[in-house]
């Protein structure tokens, strides 16, 4: 099976000014595309050939994991990602925004500042617990955390190539902006499912 990059929602340009075209142009043309093209190159005569994506994140190892959790994480990332998001969540999600953190804003807080201290490159996310409790799970490099059976709901990119073309280091400003763009009608979707 070749696996695809798919169609992102909005055109390279669209979420600028929080994020400009030539890092949607670097982050998914290239990166994104890379990992997919590794992927494609690497599964041929394994196991994993005929896999759906998330089966080959949660049972391989080494490149293929690397190459297929970069895959699947950077869609998940971007798909979330809206020129007019839902900019605060509403029903469930809110609900259990609010259990778990206090409100929204804390949630926010929080969430920065786990992102601002993730030390290298990785993903910050925000899964859904068995008991449908929210949970903040930091991971470096490809980490995904499918692999330990949550359900991911939120990812933010925190590998310097998300952000180092406009924000230079300063990834809290990264990190501030991206609330901007944010669709938390997506991530209720993905809460309630
Ligand atoms: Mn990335």
């Amino acid at each position: 099976m070749i696996h695809q990059l798919p169609k992102l929602p909005f055109n390279d340009d669209a979420l600028e000014p929080f994020i400009s075209k030539k890092t949607i142009e670097f982050h998914y043309g290239k990166h994104h595309q890379a990992y997919l093209n590794n992927l494609n190159n690497l599964i041929p005569g394994t196991k994993f050939e005929n896999l759906p994506l998330d089966e080959i994140v949660k049972e391989s190892d080494n490149g293929i994991y690397n190459n297929s959790a970069q895959v699947w994480n950077h869609t998940f990332y971007f798909m979330a990602l809206s020129p007019k998001p839902a900019k605060e969540p509403k029903g469930l999600l809110a609900e259990a925004i609010n259990n778990d953190f206090g409100s929204f804003e804390q949630f926010k807080e929080r969430f920065s500042a786990q992102a601002l201290a993730l030390f290298g490159s990785g993903w910050l996310w925000l899964v859904r617990t068995h008991d449908k409790r929210l949970n903040i799970i930091p991971e470096s490099n490809a980490g995904n955390p499918i692999r330990i059976n949550l359900k991911p709901i939120l990812t933010i990119d925190v590998w310097e190539h998300a952000y180092y073309l406009d924000y230079q280091n300063r990834r809290a400003d990264y990190l501030k902006n991206l609330w901007n763009i944010i669709d938390w009608s997506v991530v209720e979707k993905r809460f309630e499912e």
